[in-house]
């Protein structure tokens, strides 16, 4: 993927929903889904996509018009049960210091018509601990 980090190796566990993805959208294009039926982010998601996404790097495949965001959620024993909505390596790894093992879920959300769907998930888990820091 154009603009991803070099350094980025394929995450074990990763699980990518692109073909489903491009199925609904085709479904849209046919006419059999209407935009009321793909275009329902919910207001929550929303809002964490204005907060927290980062820009996909992709136009939406419903309006066409506007990037899509990407926004993160992470889940596991001790998040809150709806997910923890995150931006980026360092606010994951805090998550998974206080969390341990959590699954990672990657949305898609388009800011202009609503459109949202999984785009990947992944698993997370805590650095392994390094020998103390001489500080
Ligand atoms: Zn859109």
């Amino acid at each position: 993927m154009r603009g991803a980090p070099a350094a980025a190796a394929p995450t074990p566990g990763q699980v990518d929903y692109r073909l489903a993805r491009n199925s609904v959208v085709k479904e849209f294009k046919r006419g059999r889904l209407s935009r009321l039926d793909v275009c329902d982010a919910h207001p929550e998601l929303l809002r964490a996509a204005n907060g927290l996404g980062t820009p996909a790097d992709q136009p939406c495949p419903i309006c066409e018009d506007e990037t899509l965001v990407h926004v993160s959620y992470a889940f596991g024993s001790r998040l809150p049960p709806g997910g923890a909505a995150f931006a980026g390596a360092a606010e994951l790894a805090k998550l998974t210091r206080r969390a341990g093992d959590v699954a990672c879920y990657v949305v898609e959300v388009c800011p202009a018509c609503s459109w949202n769907h999984l785009a990947r998930t992944y698993a997370a888990s805590a650095a392994r601990r390094r020998r103390p820091s001489s500080s």
